[in-house]
């Protein structure tokens, strides 16, 4: 039998204007942080986390992101922690941020925060980045010897943060279940290095209940800028479940073929990582084989989302069976967690993608909305 193995990040914050204690959650940690935001967040929240860190008497430095999480982007950020002898780094912002965040972290062995300012993805409580090249094509995961030290999120930030980036964390989230229970069944490895536990697995199916219970009614409340119950159970559905759910618990097929369409060129690319993982978690459904009911509800919430379900959705109307067997073939190479879940070879991968485009234009169909 494998071992069964758990990991989580220390400690996990979330509540409004949480983020306004960061300065009480570092006393004693250290005297000068690398502050890490892109352009556009350093204006919502990074300028703020900076004054909080300033009252707790602590010194920063304070680094723009380049917008893609790729070696050359980690390497300078941990230069410049380095130079500025950092015992703490402190990502603000989306996905790829936190995972810069986490690898220069790691490159200097320092005391790692992660403040997400949306709950667009489930990475902030892992101990691992997935990285890409500078051109945004997925290149490998990086793993480190611990989780963060502290993820803390402040409600307040992520309400004000446009819906489609909770609407893609829920995306991200609704695949933890489905990629967990094949992981489970086909006795695959978790992300976290050995078999899935009970309590990964449970939270993982916390987190598919909580999702269909409240994810419409989180989306309306961030639509409106506030702080709801319904919102914070997403959030942390969204973040600490799926989080411990997919690092614990496995990836499976959704994630794979996620990485697979990174390496088609074209519009694709403005979509956000949940927007994808949406799409394959069908194809997972799909290749599963399911019953038809099963796949309408995870359409249906989808929709109600505004999350995509067709191909056109995700900007591949016209897509070639060429580009479709490239998804699926990087889908399937060696060492992808597709193989976590079953054993698949790409040109069914191909077929499944193709099947659930043309179940959602049926599903579309039915409800009476037409394709252009
Ligand atoms: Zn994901």
């Amino acid at each position: 039998m494998k071992e069964r193995v758990y990991i989580s990040p220390s400690k996990y914050v979330q509540g409004r204007n949480a983020v306004q204690k960061i300065g009480q959650h570092l006393e004693g940690i250290g005297k000068t942080a690398v502050v890490i935001a892109d352009e556009t967040v350093w204006d919502i929240a990074g300028n703020d986390v900076v004054s909080y860190l300033k009252e707790a008497n602590i010194r920063t430095e304070n680094v723009v992101f380049n917008g893609e999480a790729s070696t050359a982007e980690m390497d300078r950020i941990a230069g410049i922690a380095k130079e500025a002898e950092a015992s703490i780094v402190i990502g603000v912002g989306g996905g790829k941020t936190l995972d810069t965040a986490k690898a220069v972290s790691d490159e200097v062995q320092a005391f790692t925060v992660i403040v997400p300012t949306t709950a667009s993805t489930d990475a902030p409580t892992s101990a691992l980045s997935v990285v890409y090249s500078d051109e945004g094509v997925f290149e490998s995961y990086r793993f480190y010897n611990k989780n963060p030290d502290l993820v803390l999120l402040d409600s307040k930030i992520i309400a004000e943060a446009p819906p489609r980036f909770l609407a893609s964390g829920i995306a991200d989230a609704l695949a933890t279940y489905v990629e967990v229970r094949s992981v489970v069944n086909n006795k695959g490895n978790t992300m976290a290095g050995g078999q899935t536990t009970l309590a990964a697995q449970a939270i993982a199916k916390k987190c598919e209940e909580v999702l269909f219970d409240y994810a419409l009614l989180a989306y309306e409340s961030n639509e409106r800028k506030v702080v709801t119950p319904a919102l914070e159970h997403v959030i942390e559905a969204n973040t600490l479940l799926s989080g411990l759910g997919f690092e614990s618990g496995g990836l499976g097929a959704a994630h794979a073929i996620h990485n697979g369409f990174t390496a088609l060129e074209g519009e694709i690319h403005h979509l956000t990582h949940g927007e994808k993982v949406a799409f394959g978690t069908l194809v997972q459904l799909t290749m599963e084989e399911h019953s038809q009911e099963e796949i309408e509800k995870y359409m249906a919430l989808y929709m109600s989302l505004d999350l995509p379900i067709t191909l056109e959705d995700i900007k591949l109307k016209d897509v070639s069976r060429e580009d479709i067997l490239k998804v699926a073939e990087t889908a399937t190479a060696e060492g992808e967690t597709i193989h976590q879940a079953f054993s698949v070879t790409a040109e069914e991968v191909a077929d499944a993608i193709v099947a659930t485009d043309q179940y959602a234009k049926s599903f579309k169909g039915m409800l009476g909305i037409e394709e252009e």
